[in-house]
């Protein structure tokens, strides 16, 4: 079979890396792809918003099956273009995918199936979300309803920065994201992310994670794409992977099945583990990126025969996902400047990373040398019998690499190794 994988990260470098092990893949072309992925792949210059010419060069190329990686194509609706076309695809339709897509949706549903979440307000003008923050203690948490790269969620300790991120997104300030606001009660607890691979019908669970949002250690500064992840999170318990599997995923497939937009591909769950249970923050309609790192990095089953089943709606004849009992931590290299402007261009020798996988995220070729060509840069990832021995295994390979002109935060994983030192 040959596979088309849309994306151009670490998380789509995963996912490839993972493809091409398996013995029914013959080729893998990646659009864009990087130059880790052409490791695996052939990477074409393909232009992702243009659908009619994915579905020509899937004809032409007798591509089997399409991956797509990241949540803009899948909210612009490739994965429906590829289907009135008759090519399988792995990922959700447009209407699907707006669980990512649009908060309000995902909130409103949540309603609908009894799923449990904050407590919120939807509003579509100033006036009304002004009002509607009555109704709200402090911290109250203000969110633009649509896609805004992880900037669109504001946690204000007070009155006065809620009435000013109001303010900012009927502004404009997050562009169509922000046309609509829905205000939620903050909830406490820690986040985890959980995982779970649906064809519509069928669910299997895909495993957990918990990342590093912020950009500096000890969890603290601006918030990035990620700066790190392990897999699996003990603090999600089995008895709490059941739970959420129960009332949070089934009740969502089952729902969105029975409204006529059946979810196919993997469901993202953003948890936050409450004194009252685990409660959904948001869904993401695609792998986590760095999350999927870890969780290929332990996937020892075909991802190919499993994304196929998936996207041809035969998931429940198809084996179930089967994972490592290790433990996989990922750290992200960054360029230096990273969220703000990163410095593009960096050199970077690899040197000897001994087990540790390397994905790479934003990295280009320059006369033949490997460089930094984005924010996230490289994920350095790590394996062991313990969170700790995977962030020793994926700190001794960072420091086998050469980049000056990067960083990476040295702690990735502190909470679980502090629990793990006792
Ligand atoms: P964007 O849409 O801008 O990409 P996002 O999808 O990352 O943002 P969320 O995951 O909904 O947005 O929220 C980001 C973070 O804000 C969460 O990981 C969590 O730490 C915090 N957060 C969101 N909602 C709540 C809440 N109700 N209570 C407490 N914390 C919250």
């Amino acid at each position: 079979m040959n596979i088309l994988l849309v994306g151009s990260g670490g998380r789509e470098h995963a996912l490839c890396w993972k493809l091409a092990q398996s013995p029914q893949v013959e080729s893998i072309f990646a659009a864009p792809g990087n130059p880790g992925i052409a490791e695996h792949a052939q990477c074409v210059g393909l232009a992702v918003s243009d659908h009619p010419a994915i579905v020509a060069f899937c004809a032409e190329h007798r591509i089997g099956l399409v991956v797509i990686g990241p949540e803009a194509p899948l909210v612009d609706g490739l994965a429906d273009s590829l289907r009135a076309a008759d090519v399988p695809v792995f990922g959700p339709s447009a209407k699907a995918a707006q669980l990512e897509g649009s908060k309000g949706f995902t909130k409103a549903l949540c309603d609908r199936a009894g799923i449990p979440t904050a407590r919120y307000v939807r509003a579509s003008h100033a006036a009304e979300a002004h009002a509607a923050l009555a109704d709200f203690d402090l911290p109250v948490v203000i969110k633009a309803d649509g896609l805004a790269a992880g900037k669109g969620v504001i946690i204000a300790e007070t009155a006065e920065e809620a009435e000013d991120a109001i303010g900012h997104m009927f502004a404009g300030a997050f562009g169509d994201a922000g046309a609509e606001v829905v205000i939620e009660e903050f909830m406490t607890g820690e986040e985890a992310s959980f995982f779970a691979i649906t064809d519509g019908s069928a669910i299997v669970a895909f495993g957990s994670a918990q990342d590093h949002k912020r950009v500096g250690e000890g969890d603290t500064g601006p918030n990035t794409g990620g700066m790190g992840a392990y897999s699996p999170a003990p603090v999600l318990t089995p008895e709490l992977e059941a739970q959420v599997m129960e009332r949070i995923i089934a009740p969502t497939v089952t729902t969105l099945a029975a409204e006529g937009m059946p979810y196919s591909g993997v469901l993202f769950a953003g948890l936050m583990l409450t004194s009252e249970g685990p409660k959904l923050i948001e869904y993401n309609c695609r792998f986590g990126d760095p999350e999927c790192q870890v969780l290929m990095t332990r996937l020892q089953s075909d991802l190919a025969e499993l994304v196929l089943a998936t996207a041809k709606g035969e998931l429940a004849s198809s084996p179930p996902p089967r994972f490592s009992d290790d433990y996989a931590l990922t750290v992200v290299m960054a360029a230096k400047g990273y969220p703000g402007t990163p410095e593009k261009g960096g050199a970077i020798a690899l040197g000897d990373t001994g087990g540790a996988k390397v994905f790479h995220a934003g990295t280009a070729l320059k006369d033949g040398g490997l460089v930094a060509s984005g924010g996230r840069v490289l994920n350095v990832t790590g394996t062991g019998n313990s969170v700790t021995e995977a962030q020793r295994a994926a700190y001794a390979a960072v420091d086998a690499i050469n980049f000056p002109a990067g960083f990476c935060r040295r702690d990735i994983g502190w909470r679980e190794v502090a629990r793990e030192r006792g």
